[in-house]
């Protein structure tokens, strides 16, 4: 039986230019909301330095995966989805002290020795920037497209539009945006604060002829359900968090179904 992603019908990043603005929480949120709506779904976490797809997922620190034939991972099944991460292959405060060829290396591993088996989507959460290990997995695997997420912050709007311009230019088709952190709502009374500014996901959206696939709220519980190990597309499905995360990955499962497979990119870089 083979492996790596040729039983895949669909690989879809998730970048982002910049860290910490909630690509993680996407990745996960989406592939456990794809289960949710019948599709067969798979998580890579393609962070190999940070991976933190196992605590996401609720797979505890030092759960491995199942090596057959000696060499072949058998991705962990959790919450509904199948998912490989660096994080099953090491503890919890190993440091990858990794330069970034070797770090290709182990992901281009990852990739090629696990047996995701017949799945209709493989997420994968990528690392943030436009580096090494983004064009070795648009180089190693035909991506159906990319999911970019941001913050409505100018300073993560720079960087998201870098992570734009550098898909664009491997022609990996960008399947939309997702804005985080738009609006806080108080939970005392009410009251929602755009914190991080509330329009700049639907602007870069709009400036790349794209669409904003979601526009994720602040919350306090999304961070919760995550820390515990259980997305809330899960634990509370009607939450209003929940409910974008879903309808997100309704449409990018949709826009999938019409989307050719796009042939391998070739990579030339002008400028
Ligand atoms: P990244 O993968 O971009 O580095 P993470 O998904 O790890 O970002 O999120 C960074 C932190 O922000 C985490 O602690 C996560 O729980 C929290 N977080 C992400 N999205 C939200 C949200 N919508 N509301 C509240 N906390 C969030």
């Amino acid at each position: 039986m083979v492996q790596g992603v040729s039983t895949v019908k669909h690989v879809v990043a998730i970048a982002s230019g910049k860290g910490g603005v909630g690509k993680s929480t996407v990745s996960v949120n989406l592939a456990v909301a794809a289960a949710q709506l019948g599709f067969k779904a798979g998580l890579l976490d393609a962070d190999i330095y940070g991976p933190s797809q196992a605590r996401l997922l609720g797979v505890a620190d030092g759960v491995m995966p199942e090596v057959v034939e000696e060499k072949i991972f058998l991705p962990i099944e959790a919450q509904g989805v199948a998912s490989m991460s660096m994080a099953f292959l090491t503890r919890e405060k190993t440091a990858m002290v990794w330069r970034g060829p070797m770090a290709s290396g182990a992901l281009q591993q990852m990739i090629e020795s696990t047996r995701w088996g017949d799945l209709d989507v493989l997420f994968v959460d990528m690392p943030p920037g436009t580096g090494d290990i983004q064009l070795t997995l648009s180089q190693r695997t035909q991506l159906s497209g990319v999911v970019v997420v941001t913050t409505p912050q100018d300073i993560a709007l720079i960087d998201a539009r870098r992570a734009v311009e550098m898909f664009n230019k491997v022609s990996v088709p960008v399947l939309g945006m997702i804005q985080n952190m738009a609006t806080h709502v108080c939970s005392n009374c009410g009251h929602e604060d755009p914190i991080f500014g509330s329009e700049g996901g639907e602007n870069l959206a709009n400036e790349y002829d794209s669409r904003l696939l979601a526009n994720i709220p602040l919350s306090r519980r999304i961070r919760e359900t995550s820390d515990a190990g259980e997305p809330i597309v899960l634990a509370e499905p009607d939450n209003a968090g929940a409910l974008a995360y879903r309808d997100a990955a309704s449409v990018i499962m949709a826009s999938l179904d019409k989307a050719a497979r796009p042939a391998a990119p070739t990579i030339s870089m002008t400028d």
